[in-house]
């Protein structure tokens, strides 16, 4: 008799599930059961923070619920790290006889080789792993001789031929002959989180509604709003594609439904949101390609010698946003107060850490993994690395942005920076982005650094790296 099992990670879903598909397509007498494993100790190495765990555990809530209709039960169970899991793996497919395991792959470099040790250790289990998490495995978009690409055109450009070639058909959800259940009960993954999540949808209805709106609502318009921190111009769906409550797939279909037509042919400004999905892609091909991003490491080997200032001082008011410079600070608070920032603002306090304050890379990427709901290695290591001029395809390093014109430029009025620095709605709106030149009632910090000299510094730093 078949006893299929099916492993749970960042994937929490049923609808459009490679691996939910392919277990739950069999006959009602199929055992089948439904697990999440944690890492306790290993995600804490990797610095996730509360707002990651809590969002997960209310997505497990409602992953437990949707399996319950389909007379499923979600066992959560809590282990120290990924060597407990293919322990408890092993073990448990002997015990409960196993024959299936169910799992959609994952690409960071623990993740795969614990993956890898299951699928070469469990001789007696036949072990199916799925494409889920990005749109394009990883190994079919490749250079003409057969390497991972490092820069995002010529990514872009294969990716998008061989999307064309590929089936898009999205995973059919087995109707379950099962009669229902009631889900169990586990020891919660964190109590709390350290910001107001209440933004982010935490089941697949909700979800999927979201992604209805967005693309039925803003999707021609993204290409002009997407750079306006002030306005809800992007579809901030991001925590729910970090953790599963939704696929790229079903993104992308939403959106070709409100065109009428695949991708390739949308127009421009629609399709500028597609090419953000495929920046998705190609961070998760490069963990694949370059495991040394999943090792601390930068893409650019020779800015390793690159010496950092770490300012702590500067660091701790580069964190609470007290900088001085306003679009850097709200940005921080915003993080800080939601789980979330929006890309532009993520760019521009990224840059400013690693280039003005002229710190590593890896404290900013850390005080985001801790606090944002969509923290995730590939897009967090990109975005740090290509803001840092470590990494691939990154900014140049002579190109510094300016935090007080990027302000100017893509929060015109100041909307954004008085959201979360209410003090400076009572200047003129042409100083709400250089402060210093007005008086603040009541005051407003300083900025901890001359832009013009620092950008300076960085530069030259970055000059004298060996290439
Ligand atoms: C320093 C830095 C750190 C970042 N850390 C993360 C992170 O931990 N997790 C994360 O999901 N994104 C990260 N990003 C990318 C980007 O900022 C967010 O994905 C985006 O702001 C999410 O908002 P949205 O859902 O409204 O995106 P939209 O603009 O609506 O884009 C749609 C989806 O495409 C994906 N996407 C968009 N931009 C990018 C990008 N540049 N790289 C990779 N995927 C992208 C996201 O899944 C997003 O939900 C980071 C960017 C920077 C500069």
């Amino acid at each position: 008799m078949q006893h299929r099992l099916v492993w749970f990670r960042d994937d929490l879903r049923v609808r459009d599930n490679a691996a939910v598909s392919a277990a739950l397509n069999c006959d009602p007498a199929v055992q089948i059961t439904a697990i999440f494993l944690t890492a306790d100790d290993e995600w804490e190495s990797f610095g996730y923070g509360a707002n990651r765990l809590y969002y997960t555990e209310q997505l497990l809530k409602s992953l437990a619920l949707e399996l319950a209709e389909l007379g499923l039960q979600l066992q959560v169970v809590h282990l120290p790290d990924y060597a407990h899991q293919v322990q408890w793996i092993s073990n448990y497919c002997e015990r409960e006889l196993v024959t299936d395991l169910y799992f959609n792959q994952e690409y960071q470099w623990n993740e795969r080789m614990r993956d890898y040790k299951i699928t070469t250790e469990l001789t007696h289990v036949n072990v199916h792993s799925f494409v889920d998490r990005v749109v394009l495995q990883p190994s079919t978009v490749l250079t003409g001789d057969n390497r991972y690409y490092s820069v995002f055109s010529p990514f872009k450009k294969r990716w998008l031929s061989v999307y064309r070639e590929s089936s898009r058909a999205p995973y059919q959800l087995p109707g379950s002959k099962r009669p229902k259940t009631t889900p169990l009960s586990w020891t919660s993954l964190a109590d709390s989180p350290e910001s107001d999540l209440t933004a982010f949808a935490t089941n697949e209805r909700q979800a999927l509604n979201d992604l209805d709106v967005f693309t039925e609502s803003k999707l021609t318009r993204y290409d002009a709003a997407r750079n306006q921190p002030a306005i809800q111009g992007t579809s901030r769906l991001s925590a729910a594609l970090a953790r599963g409550l939704l696929s790229p797939r079903q993104c992308i279909k939403a959106a070709e439904d409100v065109m009428n037509r695949p991708i390739w042919d949308f127009p421009e400004d629609a399709f500028s949101w597609i090419n953000e999905l495929i920046w998705r892609d190609f961070y998760q091909h490069l963990l694949v390609g370059f495991p040394r991003l999943s090792k601390n490491k930068a893409f650019r080997p020779e800015t390793e010698t690159l010496q950092w200032r770490n300012n702590t001082a500067e660091i701790d008011a580069w964190k609470n946003g007290l900088t001085g410079i306003p679009i850097v600070d709200a940005g921080m608070r915003e993080l800080k107060a939601t789980g979330w920032m929006h890309n532009r603002v993520r760019m521009i306090v990224a840059q400013f850490l690693t280039k003005n304050l002229l710190c590593d890379w890896r404290i900013g990427e850390a005080h985001f993994m801790r606090y944002l709901v969509d923290s995730d290695l590939g897009a967090n290591n990109g975005g740090w690395q290509w803001s840092a001029s470590t990494g691939t395809d990154a900014a140049p390093y002579f190109r510094v942005f300016n935090p007080v014109s990027q302000g100017e430029t893509y929060d015109s009025e100041g909307a954004y920076i008085c959201h979360y620095i209410p003090e400076l709605a009572d200047l003129p709106k042409a100083k709400r982005h250089s402060p210093w030149l007005a008086s603040v009632p009541g005051g407003y910090v300083e900025p901890i650094v001359d832009l013009k000299s620092s950008r300076q510094r960085a530069i030259d730093a970055f000059k004298d790296l060996k290439a």
